[in-house]
């Protein structure tokens, strides 16, 4: 029988393993939580933080495949392949390519849907519960495009976006002008999806999350994971500096882009690549737009983010080990200034991540088949904040059954 309160390892403590440790310690779980940096240091610190419930469409449709040449050709393109990667990028990009078939793009979709379902009511309940309310903008997203032509490249996801229930609203330059003046005339037509939502600080989430954690009894233990093997039916935790190891009933792998290389070994193969990130963040001129803007043809998101204005984008297919390649934010910058009045002169700082993707954009959550006691929840890729919550209480639903009794102290909300 399973016990009560069983002990849980979860490895990486970014948005989804931060998540995951707290919805199991609500629920009653021996829970430790092992990042070898602090909490939400890895890609949740930086990413832009767009609620994107209504964000059904994979990244593979049909029409990517026929653009990517095309982007690769160009400096300023969101696609970069440094040719030092390309041989190692090669089998992830034809399981990528697969994935376009409109029976798996349908498939894909229904999946993504299914996880969004209620992020944003979660996200707006979860930064209640945790004291920071201030964080949850719900002011829509506003997505641009120069031109028809240009929208009508992106048909498929607005398509698949309305059979899934969410509505746009499609504006002229005078519609965008007035729901936000500092956009460049270039924009002349806009789709607005008024119910999405913002995250105004990733990197402060997280952490009022772990200290929410921590507050309930939860144990973070800083410490980079070197191994994780099954000894006696229970999982035993190599950590650096530590030579006995520590054994949990369950280890629930979270580790974001470095899952691959934890649960290889165990003979649980992903088709995990990193896609890098950017971000060049103005600061203080938060003001410039008033709600998440994307410059749809650019794949570039600008956020109102409490410290400043962050423009986040480009998909790097460049691996893990490589240090960031500052033309990728330069690029952005210069985008940002050539469509956003009152960047000039504003200091900026710059920052890489590593989103973790599988090729048809649909993260892994739940057991690893034939491993009992382990679990994985990792490829969340450009939805990670989106999906962490749904993730949490997918993840303490199928590990610890029917709700158990908190112990003392321990609130009874969910994740
Ligand atoms: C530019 C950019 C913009 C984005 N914008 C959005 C957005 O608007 N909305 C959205 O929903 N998503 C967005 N994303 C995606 C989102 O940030 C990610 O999907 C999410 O952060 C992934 O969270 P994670 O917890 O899985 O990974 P991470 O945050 O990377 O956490 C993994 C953790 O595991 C730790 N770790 C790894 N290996 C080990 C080990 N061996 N031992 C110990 N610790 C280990 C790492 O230190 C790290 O802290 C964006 C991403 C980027 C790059």
């Amino acid at each position: 029988m399973a016990a009560a309160h069983p002990s849980v390892v979860v490895i990486g403590a970014g948005i989804v393993g931060t998540s995951i440790a707290l919805a199991l310690r609500r629920r009653g779980a021996e829970v430790t939580l092992v990042d070898r940096e602090a909490p939400g240091h890895g890609c949740s610190f930086g990413n832009s933080g767009a609620v994107s419930a209504a964000s059904v469409a994979p990244l593979a449709m049909p029409g990517v495949l026929s653009s990517v040449p095309g982007m690769l050709l160009d400096s300023e393109s969101p696609l970069y392949l440094p040719p030092r990667y390309w041989l190692r990028a090669l089998p992830w990009l034809l399981r990528f390519a697969a994935s376009a078939r409109p029976a798996r793009v349908a498939a894909a979709a229904a999946r993504l849907a299914r996880l969004h379902a209620g992020a944003l009511q979660a996200h707006e309940a979860m930064t209640r519960e945790l004291g920071v309310p201030e964080l949850f903008l719900k002011r829509g997203h506003l997505h641009l495009y120069p031109d028809a032509a240009a929208l009508a490249k992106d048909g498929g996801g607005w398509r698949l976006r309305e059979a899934y229930g969410f509505q746009a609203q499609r504006l002229d330059r005078d519609g965008i002008a007035a729901l936000e003046p500092n956009v460049s005339a270039r924009y002349t037509v806009g789709m607005f999806l008024a119910d999405q939502a913002t995250i105004l600080n990733p990197l402060r989430y997280v952490q009022a999350m772990a200290a929410a954690y921590a507050r309930a009894g939860g144990r973070v233990l800083r410490s980079h994971v070197a191994r994780l093997a099954p000894v006696s039916g229970q999982w035993r935790l190599q950590a650096a500096g530590d030579a006995d190891g520590m054994t949990f009933e369950h280890a629930v792998v979270a580790a974001g882009a470095w899952s691959r290389q934890l649960l290889a070994p165990l003979g649980v193969r992903l088709a995990l690549e990193s896609q890098r990130g950017y971000h060049v963040q103005f600061q203080g001129a938060r003001e410039v737009v008033s709600r998440t803007v994307v410059l749809a043809d650019r794949k570039v998101f600008v956020t109102p983010m409490e410290e400043g204005l962050r423009v986040g984008g480009t998909v790097e297919i460049g691996g893990l080990e490589a240090p960031p390649d500052e033309r990728r934010a330069a690029v952005l910058a210069r985008i940002a200034r050539q469509n956003f009045r009152h960047l000039d002169g504003i200091a900026t700082t710059t920052w890489m991540g590593h989103r973790p993707c599988m090729p048809d954009s649909v993260p892994v959550v739940g057991p690893a088949p034939g491993r009992p006691g382990l679990w994985v929840a990792t490829g969340h890729g450009h939805l990670g904040l989106t999906d962490s919550l749904g993730t949490a209480q997918q993840i303490a639903r199928e590990l610890l059954g029917a709700p158990a009794a908190a112990p003392a102290g321990v609130q009874h909300a969910s994740a």
